[in-house]
């Protein structure tokens, strides 16, 4: 089922840097791979205030699956204090710097999918360590460093399961668009013989694991 007009009207509440277009596409996407397997797990490396969380929450929910959501909150570089993606809303007295972790727990709460959802809070590398079993969907949309992408893509992306769906986010073919570490890992991808492109919405990519 698509997403109703009462969970897109709260998703548009939500801080974030989720497209519209891109997050239907990634609830579409995540409904379809899923149907195939409905025992894989879901994963996503980034989850902000969660709005991507609840395009593809909604999606997992439909499955009867569950959806790890991985974020240290502690926001990338472009996000904190002084930078050009920081929102004083997110503001930390306690560490001078910022977190998401109260706003994303009150997300998925208001979106009721506390029974989909599976908060990690740990930085990705961590994560890669605890979560286990096969990978149907994977969402890449955590630090735009290079190291925090390449860990994305060594530790997660190459656990996706034969026939599962890996998405990026942010990948700018074009550098006057946008940093280049999503786009390096999206060319990894495609040179490693382990992925083919399905399709790509915007700045989001979509792979399937071969
Ligand atoms: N998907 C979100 C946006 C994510 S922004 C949306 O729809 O709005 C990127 C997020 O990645 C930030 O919240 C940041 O804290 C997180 N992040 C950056 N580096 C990380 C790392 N190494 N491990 C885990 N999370 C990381
Ligand atoms: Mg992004």
């Amino acid at each position: 089922m698509s997403l109703s007009e009462t969970t897109l009207s709260y998703i548009e509440t939500i801080k974030g840097f989720m497209d519209p277009e891109e997050g239907r596409a990634l609830h579409d996407m995540a409904l379809s791979v899923l149907s195939d397997f409905p025992y894989a797990l879901s994963v996503e490396i980034g989850s902000y205030c969660g709005k991507s969380t609840i395009y593809i929450g909604d999606a997992v929910r439909q499955r009867s699956g569950l959806l790890v959501s991985v974020d240290h909150h502690y926001g990338s570089e472009e996000n904190q204090p002084g930078e050009a993606y920081f929102d004083p809303d997110l503001a930390d007295a306690e560490t001078g710097g910022m977190s998401s972790l109260v706003v994303f727990r009150r997300t998925i709460r208001g979106a009721n999918l506390e029974d989909v959802v599976v908060p990690v809070v740990a930085p990705s590398r961590m994560a890669s360590q605890v979560v286990n079993g096969d990978i149907g969907f994977l969402f890449i949309d955590g630090g735009h460093s290079m190291p925090a992408a390449l860990d994305d893509y060594r530790l997660w992306a190459t656990r996706v399961m034969t026939g599962g769906v890996l998405a990026i986010h942010d990948v700018f073919p074009n550098p006057e668009d946008g940093g280049r570490p999503p786009y390096e890992i999206y060319k990894l991808a495609m040179a490693s013989g382990l992925f083919e492109e399905l399709k790509g919405v915007k700045s989001l990519r979509f792979l399937r694991r071969l």
